[in-house]
């Protein structure tokens, strides 16, 4: 099945306690494409980037069987650029600057073959923009988004009328009690399932993921990772691949959501373990697959009782 993604293209600049990496590939588009590659290829990527954008992270991107066609490059334009310094604790983190640079004026536009595609991941960008990436598409079966509190602070109006269009979000849980303004996260995942999305999902970093609709609730184990460079993107590769996933299996189910949301997991936990994109370029589908197991493994405990 097919899959578009469509979100920031970035230079990156990360500094963690264990190292750096200056000016390399990054963006929420990336992130989610290389690792919702894995499962759904090709992947279909709209974004923008300036004449300043190296041609080999082009060429990279192609290698990887992501289709580019939807890739403005302006001419003239300087490529959007992020700068982070991560603490001790991981979970913390400075931005040191944003320069949207030819995001300020980015008009996404689908080339005619994108339109017709049936699986589409928003990253985090302007809400606008990505409400008007979905007005283009004719028929999504199933749509993606992702946020975060400079939208949800800054563009709420905008943010609700893009969430009546979204079957799943996913957001970490700072994000979800500003966006439904309730400190209770059960509570405030069924508020936003009022908001339209018909599944909450809710990356809680090194402590897993919950998965909410109206009705169910499934909590993902997280995985003990025991090395830790950079959480740089670590949430667009989570949604890369349950996007990744659920495009493959063509399958909406709650059951195979749940699997999605393991597969989320997996490519996050394999995203921290390098600086940048690094760990995603060169997984092979064994790797996926017995930390898929793996994850299985932590929760799984029979059903033996000592009360009598
Ligand atoms: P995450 O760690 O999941 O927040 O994603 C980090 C990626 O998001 C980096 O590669 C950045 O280039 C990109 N990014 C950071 N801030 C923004 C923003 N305001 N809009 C779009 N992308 C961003």
């Amino acid at each position: 099945m097919s899959l578009l993604v469509v979100g920031s293209i970035a230079i990156d600049s990360i500094e963690t306690p264990f190292g750096k990496a200056e000016e390399v590939l990054g963006g929420s588009a990336v992130y989610i494409a290389l690792a919702a590659g894995y499962f759904s290829a090709p992947v279909r990527l709209v974004g923008v980037v300036g004449s300043d954008f190296p041609k080999k992270y082009v060429e990279f991107l192609e290698e990887k069987d992501i289709d580019v066609d939807g890739l403005q490059i302006i001419p003239d334009g300087k490529t959007f650029r992020w700068g982070g310094r991560y603490h001790y604790d991981m979970n913390v983190r400075d931005t040191l600057y944003t320069e949207l640079n030819v995001f300020e004026h980015f008009n996404p536009e689908l080339p005619p073959n994108y339109r017709k595609v049936s699986y589409v991941c928003l990253g985090n960008i302007d809400p606008v923009l990505q409400e008007q990436v979905l007005l283009q598409m004719e028929h999504p079966r199933l749509v993606v988004g992702d946020t975060m509190n400079f939208w949800i602070e800054r563009k709420r109006a905008e943010l609700l009328k893009t969430l009546s269009m979204i079957d799943v979000l996913v957001l970490n849980d700072s994000e979800t009690r500003l966006l439904a303004q309730e400190p209770n996260l059960i509570k405030a995942a069924r508020t936003i399932i009022g908001m339209g999305p018909r599944f909450v999902i809710i990356k809680k970093g090194e402590h897993g993921a919950l998965l909410i609709s109206e009705k169910m609730f499934f909590s993902a184990p997280a995985y003990p990772i025991e090395v830790i460079n950079d959480p740089t993107g670590a949430g667009d590769a989570f949604a890369g691949g349950l996007i990744g996933w659920i495009a493959k299996t063509d399958d909406q189910s709650e059951e195979n959501l749940k699997r999605a949301v393991i597969y989320g997991s997996v490519m996050a936990s394999f995203c921290v373990e390098r600086f940048g994109v690094d760990r995603l370029k060169d997984l092979t589908y064994l790797e996926i697959q017995n930390r898929f197991r793996s994850f299985r493994e932590l929760s799984r405990f029979d059903e033996e009782t000592i009360f009598p």
